[in-house]
Order: structure tokens, then sequence, then C-alpha cells
């Protein structure tokens, strides 16, 4: 439910209700279905204001793995999701003027689709209703956290409204404020940050031939090149295009006219999808692999970016955060059965615990994959070329690149 004044104590406070913060509330909320435990959600920007200020529901697309969205059943959300995704039904990765190619396909691994993409306000709109409808979360929204200070049984956080400020106690504060975290900084937590000096560019694209279900990968000389089927609007065939390019190039690409831009589309990616006949509103995202050295203390835990932001290339970062979060919430629902306290080191140690490899695993997979795809030298190319064949032809490599794929690694 949407609230003005907050409490003064609660068992869970989830800093942003960003994609990661609102689902983790969402999956808490129905693994430990008790009035005995309150939850607030503290978001900055309100789910109405402009699309531009969101930072998390804003215009890009997010491709949910095949286990992400069987997380979102687990948690009763795919009912209203999975009418407004577009199944991903085959994979199609490419080498711009090489050859080799990898194509996976759903009937190989007897899935309904290999994954799935929803654009990122759709599913803002399921999460954030989901909340107001719960009579167990509390949302505070527009509201900022400036501050928090650990005490001997949780955490002290400062809440700034438009209308007032706070002081609120919490066993346990769940960090989900994404990669930029002031508050990270506030507390001392470190981070190891690799700049990968690549932007990437974000826009929907309208063309001729209809998509099939299919996504397509596509390396190029200006970096990796991503088409995710959409849902037609209007009959219109629609994609959601990821386009990683140098600095340069980004502000270049960004200031070209339509025509213009199209044309250096259909040059990179080819017909597969016959003309593009539309580019939307461009935005431009810096890329960077950057981790937090710490992920747990007493009363706290990180989550989603502010733990792990990744490069997008692989679109990995949400189906991490949400495998990591299915994990945090059985273990908090155990500890909370338990009458432990949420916010004990060793309950929190046992989710890093379990969850240490699926992420050290999946950050090493995308940086790899980033790294042997945005350059254009000869002993890459050659890899490359070798790896897709490999990937194609090898029952075993394919079966893994699937399986991260469908997020199902390690399962
Ligand atoms: C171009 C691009 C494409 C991507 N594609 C994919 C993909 O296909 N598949 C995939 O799995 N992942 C993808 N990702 C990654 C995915 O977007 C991130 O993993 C995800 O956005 C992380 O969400 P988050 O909630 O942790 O952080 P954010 O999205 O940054 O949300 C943080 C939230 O916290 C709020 N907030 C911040 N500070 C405060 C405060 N002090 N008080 C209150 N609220 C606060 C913000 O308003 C915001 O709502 C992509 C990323 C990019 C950049």
């Amino acid at each position: 439910m949407l609230i003005q004044q907050p409490q003064k104590k609660y068992d869970i406070v989830i800093v942003g209700g960003g994609m990661v913060g609102a689902s983790f509330a969402c999956a808490i909320a129905n693994a430990v279905n008790s009035k005995k435990l309150s939850i607030l959600v503290v978001e900055a920007i309100s789910p109405e204001s402009n699309l531009s200020d969101q930072l998390s529901f804003d215009a890009r697309s997010t491709a949910l793995s095949f286990g992400s969205s069987r997380i979102f059943d687990r948690i009763g959300l795919w009912e209203q999701l999975k009418d407004v995704v577009a199944a991903i039904s085959e994979i199609h990765v490419s080498d711009k003027g090489r050859f080799g190619a990898v194509h996976l396909s759903h009937d190989e691994y007897n899935v309904d689709a290999l994954g799935y993409v929803i654009e990122n306000k759709s599913l803002g709109v399921v999460l954030n209703s989901t909340m107001k409808n719960s009579s167990q979360i509390q949302l505070l929204c527009p509201a900022s956290i400036s501050n928090i200070s650990p005490q001997a049984d949780g955490m002290t956080l400062h809440i700034d409204s438009d209308s007032s400020s706070n002081t609120v106690q919490a066993s346990l504060v769940v960090l989900a404020d994404g990669g930029k975290s002031p508050i990270c900084g506030q507390l001392g937590i470190q981070r190891s940050v690799q700049q990968y000096e690549q932007y990437a560019l974000i826009a929907n694209v309208a063309f001729e031939k209809p998509h099939c279900n299919v996504a397509f990968e596509r390396f190029t000389d200006t970096g990796p090149l991503a088409i995710l089927p959409l849902n037609s609007i209007d009959q219109e065939n629609r994609g959601s295009l990821v386009w990683t390019l140098t600095e340069q190039q980004s502000i270049e690409f960004k200031a070209m006219n339509q025509e213009e831009l199209l044309e250096k589309l259909q040059e990179r990616f080819g017909n597969r999808l016959g003309k593009f006949q539309q580019i939307g509103e461009k935005f431009i995202y810096p890329l960077s692999l950057s981790l937090a050295k710490e992920q747990v203390r007493p009363g706290l835990v990180l989550l989603g970016n502010v733990a792990h932001t990744l490069h997008p290339v692989a679109g990995q970062g949400l189906n991490l955060a949400l495998r990591d979060m299915e994990v945090l919430v059985s273990i908090l629902q155990q500890a909370f059965l338990q009458n432990k306290p949420l916010g004990q080191m060793s309950v929190l140690q046992q989710y890093l615990d379990q969850q240490e490899t699926d992420q050290a695993q999946t950050a090493n997979f995308t940086h790899y994959i980033t790294q042997l795809f945005s350059s254009d030298s000869a002993g890459k190319a050659w890899f490359r070329k070798f790896g897709l064949f490999a990937v194609d032809l090898v029952p075993t490599i394919r079966r893994n690149f699937a399986e991260r794929a469908m997020g199902l690694s390690g399962k």
C-alpha cells in the first residue's frame, strides 16, 4: 500500500523500488505471508513521473531468461507478466563479415521459450501495482534515503520526502539503490570498477519483416549489436535495439537524423529483418563492470546493480539479481520461521555463500564475452569464429551456452 508517513520500526526496509528492490519486496511478501513481517520500500522516483527520470523502469527492454520467468511464476507475478512479454523462440548469434553462427531454438530444450523480452516500463506497472495492492508492503514514494547508520540490532535510516523527514529503524536493510549508490560510498563499501570505454545506444526500432520471435546478437566492428523481439503495436514489427559503441560513436550516432542512423544500422545488421523503417527515442548508457567488495554486513545486504553491475551484452544483470533474490528470500523465510533476527550476519552470510559461485561465474562469462566480441583484432576474430563454430557444433558447449542464456546454469 502507498503510505505518506512511515512507522518507526520495520523488519525489512528496502532502499530503492527499481526492478530489483520492487521484485524483492513482492517476493518476500509472497514467501512470508504474515502481518508479523513488516516491509517498507522507499523509492525516490514516482512511477508516474517522466520516463526519462526513471532509472529502472525507463525506455529499455530486458531479456528475461527462461529461469527468470519461472522465478516470477513462483512469486505469483507471471500471470500478469505473460501478457506483456514477447517470447524468444530462437537466438541467433553471428559475427558481421565472418562465417560461423550460433543458432539456438527452444525446440531443442523442450521449453516454451528460451526467454522473454519485457519493456521495463511494463514490468514497472506490474511490480508497482502489486506493491500498492499488497497489505503487507508499505511503499513510500517519492522519498529518498539520505543516510544509513548501523545500530546494535539493525540500522537507522533517514528518509526525506517533499513533506517530511523521518528516522526509521530496520532489522534488515536491503540496499537496492542501483549502481551509482551514494549510500554505498557513505557506508565505506568499496567497489572494483572496470570501465569498458563503451556506451550502449538503446532505442526501439521498426522493420519490414516479422521477427518471428528471434533474438539477434550480432558482433560488428563497432561492438555487439542486439535486436530483441517486442510485441507488435498496430501491426508494426518492433524490436529493442542495444548497440554497443565507443564514446565518440555514441555522440555521433545520437546526433544523427533518423535516415542516417537507419542506414548505418542496416549496413551493420544486414537484411535479416528486411528494411529498417523507424527508430524511436535514443538513450545512451555508459557501460562498466562494477562489483561491490562487500555485499553483507550485520543488518545490511546489497542486491542488484549496487552489488554487481554487468555489461548488458549477455543480458545477465537482472537475471542474476533475480536468482540472488530468490535465494535470499528463501534464507530469510527460514530465519523468520525460526525467529532468528533477519539481519544476523550468519543468516546473510549463508545467502552469500550460496550465491557467490553463480555471481562470479556470471560476471566472468559476461566480461569474457565483452572482451572477446568487442575487438576486431585478428587473434580475437579467429577465436570468435572458432568459438561460434564450437558452440554450434559441440553438444556440451552448446548446452552450456544455452543453459546460461536460459538462466539455468548450475541449477
Ligand atoms: C542498456 C542496458 C540493457 C540491459 N539489458 C538487460 C537484459 O536484457 N537482461 C538483464 O537481465 N539485464 C539487463 N540489464 C541490466 C538491468 O537493467 C539491471 O540489472 C537492473 O536495472 C538493476 O536494477 P536495480 O533495481 O538493481 O537498479 P536500478 O535500476 O538502478 O534501480 C535503483 C532504484 O533505486 C532508486 N533509488 C536510488 N537511490 C535511492 C535512494 N537514496 N532512496 C530511495 N530510492 C533510491 C532509484 O530511483 C531506482 O528506482 C541491462 C542494463 C542496461 C544498461
